[in-house]
């Protein structure tokens, strides 16, 4: 683990500060270069970072906690806004919206607008594909809204839009579909479960988190999308994230309603105590200028036609991808790879996906490794933006390369007591101590050397229950994250 003294008894010069940041970023895993397929979005273009981290620095102090004292704030916002509104709203609609800091918090705003234009509701629902983010979740967790997830279709890994119709009841708030989801990059059937919404008198949101910035532009060259956005009725909220496919540094989302009715329960405002009256659109009082400037100057400078033109290339890269994939005996894709996603798995039982992974890993690409999820199978994903175009050719061989030395390695060697243990085990049973050993054991202790060497790990996940494989990781990450000194 390295060590840094966030309060040394000294202050250290700034050129020393800075070349020790430095060292410590080379560890990580390559932000820039088309080879990390997931985490980073990455243009290619030479210029943006530092134009963007420029403007960021322009108004990384300016504070979004009152839009009155701060007209830049206010002004670059509801550019973003626009800019948003113009993508997804579609010939008719006026959407109004809000900048928020990342997909996650926009549709944490899009569940509790929802939740609280209802509050007859004492106990708030919401209906989500089995496939939608896991931010869902986590906003039904924070909100204390019931999730009713419901499988997908095992074959088309698409939202079973009439299972989802007899999941309503007259308790359900919001209805979800995804365009398209971060597991498989697969479009709902965005206008049955619009029509649902429609039919029941509920919101219905689309998470365009993850595509809404580049599947517009992908239809522009021909590919065929589905309506996902405004266009289709009964849709009352987008969420679309600009730190993916709008190539914006982290820390910007946006979250668009229909109309300002739908917007106004999104709020809190709150005058019941001495200070500032607070109004809040968000979840974060204080919050920086610097993602948003950062924003809109990315988006300024890459414009319309740089944005078709990085869909194209995100397109060619996809395809060269999938190609290689589907060359290769023994993988399978998941779903066609029509958008941005190339998503596959073994039907080889003498090839291990994650010690495929590792070995890609090894090799300089680094995927995302998905565990086996009910019907659906363990995979390997791949977020293909823009700056894998270059390298996109040398994929194959590198993947063919990869394949020959999994199957030359086999299964990750796990005691059977293990796995055994694990597969049997109960979530409360999962002690920190019990967890400690268990990442000693597997070698887990050194964060710099965890990613790539991740196959074990990844096998013995594979068995546990999802409530198990939450306890497992929660306690590990909290191993990790203590003070050092
Ligand atoms: C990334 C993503 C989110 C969550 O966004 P964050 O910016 O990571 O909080 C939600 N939905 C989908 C489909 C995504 O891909």
């Amino acid at each position: 683990m390295r060590v840094i003294n966030a309060l040394p008894p000294r202050g250290v010069p700034a050129e020393q500060v800075l070349a020790e940041l430095t060292r410590l970023r080379s560890v990580d895993l390559p932000t820039h270069g088309g080879t990390l397929f997931s985490y980073v979005y990455d243009s290619g273009e030479p210029d943006l970072d530092a134009l963007a981290q420029s403007a960021h620095a322009l108004s990384s102090h300016v504070n979004g906690l009152d839009p009155t004292a701060f007209p830049s704030l206010l002004a670059t916002e509801n550019a973003l806004v626009a800019a948003a509104a113009e993508l997804l709203g579609g010939p008719e609609a006026r959407p109004v919206g809000s900048v928020t800091s990342g997909g996650t918090e926009s549709i944490i705003l899009a569940v509790k607008a929802a939740r609280d234009s209802r509050p007859e509701v004492s106990h708030p629902r919401m209906v989500v594909p089995g496939t939608a983010h896991a931010a869902f979740a986590k906003a039904a967790s924070y909100l204390r809204v019931e999730l009713d997830s419901i499988p997908v279709d095992p074959r088309t890994l698409m939202a079973d839009p009439s299972a989802m119709a007899e999941a309503v009841t007259a308790e359900t708030v919001l209805i979800v579909a995804s365009a398209p989801s971060y597991a498989h990059g697969v479009i709902d059937p965005v206008s049955d479960i619009a029509a649902i919404a429609a039919a029941a008198g509920i919101r219905c949101h689309v998470d365009a988190c993850f595509g809404g910035w580049i599947l517009p532009y992908l239809r522009r060259l021909g590919v065929t999308v589905p309506d996902f956005d405004f266009t289709v009725e009964g849709v009352t909220s987008v969420s679309v994230d600009l730190h993916k496919y709008a190539y914006c540094p982290k820390g910007t989302s946006v979250l668009l309603h229909r109309d300002d009715r739908l917007r106004i329960s999104q709020y809190f405002g709150y005058a019941d105590w001495p200070g500032y009256t607070m109004v809040n659109s968000g979840i974060a009082s204080t919050r920086s200028g610097g993602p948003i400037a950062a924003a809109v100057a990315t988006m300024r400078h890459i414009g319309d036609d740089g944005y078709l033109r990085l869909a194209e290339r995100t397109r060619r890269a996809v395809e060269q991808i999938a190609r290689a994939v589907t060359t290769v005996d023994g993988l399978r894709l998941m779903a066609p790879a029509d958008y941005m996603v190339v998503c596959f798995t073994s039907d080889d039982p003498d090839l291990d996906l994650f010690v495929l992974a590792d070995e890609l890993a090894a090799a300089g690409w680094h995927t995302q490794p998905q565990l086996p999820f009910g019907d659906i199978d363990a995979s390997i994903h791949l977020t293909v933006t823009a700056a894998v175009e270059p390298t996109a050719h040398r994929f194959a061989a590198a993947l063919r390369d990869a394949v020959d030395a999994a199957r030359r390695r086999g299964r990750p060697e796990l005691p059977s007591q293990l796995t055994t243990m694990v597969a049997a085990m109960q979530p409360d049973q999962l002690t920190p101590q019990l967890v400690g050993g268990l990442a000693a054991q597997l070698g887990l202790t050194d964060p710099d050397s965890i990613a790539g060497n991740m196959a074990a790990v990844n096998g013995l996940l594979a068995v546990a229950s999802p409530r198990v494989r939450e306890r497992l990781l929660v306690e590990f990450v909290s191993l990790l994250q203590r003070p050092t000194s």
